[in-house]
């Protein structure tokens, strides 16, 4: 490899808005044969709403809000805009935990506040089974359902959608036409995320990851022989990232995945990923 081809490649890339840490990075970008996308904020854009709540009890959406209110997710910022919307009061959390993966527990005016998956749920021995359809529904049309228990009873039901990115679908035909395998790796649940990957045209879903196991899932491609680029945006996609052969960062996304990546993309434009591979495989084949 010419040090000056490399150096004409990366120089290009950042022309685009692809911006890599350095040109060995630029090199091994060649041998891509899988691309591993996070879902929200990566193929989605990340700002989730509330699309749908329900409830039987009328104390619901005041705790959830309460509940909601001190968490960080994306998830909790939608349920926090739609509480104020609806003008309810704030009250305040005494105790609150966040289950990574999972959902929060909180304690509001002394009661118990589940919000989350099912999982959180089971790990609460909650019992949810008369909300299965509903959460079934709102799933297989895309949304992000999460149950809402009081006292260690579900009372209700919350679902957030999130708008997936307008270039998506065509960044990820143009991967494959690069004969490239692309795979969606998400916490979020099994029909939501295959939902929104059949909206872009993803075949091969991980769905339920926790954030602890996005990168243990890298290193098994790899195992198969993968040489596999991973997307993301967030502070949990950052061990996936550095694990990756090539970690792809959004330049919209987190400082931590940004410093854990091998390149970032300006904007989170996803076609500037096939570009990338692209660049590469032409700057290595002007070399040999
Ligand atoms: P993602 O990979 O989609 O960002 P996470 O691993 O952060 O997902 O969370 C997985 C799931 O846990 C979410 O889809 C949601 O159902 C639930 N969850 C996470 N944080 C919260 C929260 N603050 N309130 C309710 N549910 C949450
Ligand atoms: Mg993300």
């Amino acid at each position: 490899a010419t040090p000056t081809s490399i150096m004409v490649g990366t120089g290009k890339g950042a022309e685009y808005g692809i911006l890599f840490k350095g040109g060995e990075h630029l090199e091994i970008t060649h041998q891509i044969n899988a691309v591993v996308l996070d879902k929200t904020g990566t193929i989605t854009v990340g700002k989730p709403k509330v699309t749908d709540f329900e409830t039987s009890d009328l104390r619901t959406l005041k705790y959830l809000y309460a509940a909601e209110k001190a968490s960080e997710h994306p998830i909790a910022e939608a349920i926090v805009d739609f509480a104020k919307q609806e003008q309810v009061p704030l009250l305040e959390a005494t105790q609150f935990e966040a289950v990574p993966g999972h959902g929060i527990i909180a304690m509001v005016e002394n009661n118990t506040v589940h919000v989350g998956t099912r999982r959180l749920m089971n790990k609460s021995k909650i019992n949810y089974g008369s909300y299965e359809e509903k959460l079934i529904q709102f799933e297989e049309d895309g949304k992000t359902a999460m149950l809402i228990a009081i006292n260690h009873e579900v009372v209700g039901i919350v679902a957030v959608a999130d708008t997936v990115k307008s270039t998506a679908k065509e960044a990820i035909a143009q991967l494959k036409a690069l004969n490239i395998d692309v795979y969606m790796l998400t916490g979020d649940n099994e029909k939501t995320a295959r939902a929104i990957a059949r909206e872009v045209g993803i075949d091969n879903v991980i769905a339920e990851v926790l954030p602890e196991d996005k990168a243990k899932h890298v290193k098994q491609l790899q195992e198969k022989g993968k040489k596999v680029a991973m997307v993301g945006d967030g502070i949990n996609d950052a061990p996936a990232l550095a694990t990756a052969d090539v970690g792809i960062a959004i330049g919209t996304g987190t400082d931590v995945a940004i410093e854990a990546a091998h390149l970032t993309i300006l904007g989170g434009e996803l076609t500037l990923i096939p570009k990338a591979i692209y660049l590469s495989r032409k700057t290595m084949q002007n070399i040999r």
